[in-house]
């Protein structure tokens, strides 16, 4: 059973949705405490606590959310602990506006997704990419019963790109 934090002297307040970036649930809380400036009258900051895992957060004079909502979603039955984690905290990295140390985590994790699909460990960044767009590009076509020719290969690759501009565009 999951451990549920208690809150002392919890106060009710304005109901406010949001994205919870410890557990991820859209929830709309009311409990938590509110903070005003000395001097200026009124609510200026909320820190709310998730009714899902009893953890707080923080929303400051601008509206921001801290911490805010993790990125992206979760991926269910993941079998690689290892694997697992490091997508946790690429997520949870983007939404601390930690955006180099998201980037760090995705290239780990292409690396050791490589590894696990059948590349060498130890090798360079730049070798897991070029195994992706054997893995990922090339094979398919194979299986396919195609002939993969250099032409095959950049057509599907301006495809992938296209496609990933397209779905940026929206
Ligand atoms: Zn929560």
């Amino acid at each position: 059973m999951e451990k549920k934090l208690g809150w002392h002297e919890l106060k009710n307040v304005v109901s406010t949705s949001y994205r919870c970036g410890y557990c991820g649930e859209s929830i709309a809380s009311d409990k938590g405490y509110i903070g005003s400036w000395p001097n200026h009258p009124g609510v200026q900051a909320w820190i709310l606590i998730c009714h899902r895992c009893t953890r707080p957060t923080f929303i400051d004079d601008d509206n921001v959310q801290y911490p805010g909502s993790l990125f992206g979603d979760s991926v269910k039955d993941v079998s690689d602990v290892s694997v697992d984690r490091i997508y946790a905290e690429a997520r949870r990295a983007y939404s601390a506006s930690a955006y180099t140390g998201s980037v760090l985590c995705c290239r780990k994790l292409l690396m050791h997704i490589a590894v696990a699909k059948g590349a060498k460990a130890g090798d360079s960044f730049a070798s897991y990419v070029e195994f992706y767009a054997i893995i990922i590009l090339c094979l398919p076509m194979l299986r396919d019963g195609g002939i993969i020719s250099g032409q095959k290969v950049m057509k599907r690759i301006t495809r992938s790109i296209w496609r990933l501009k397209k779905k940026q565009r929206n």
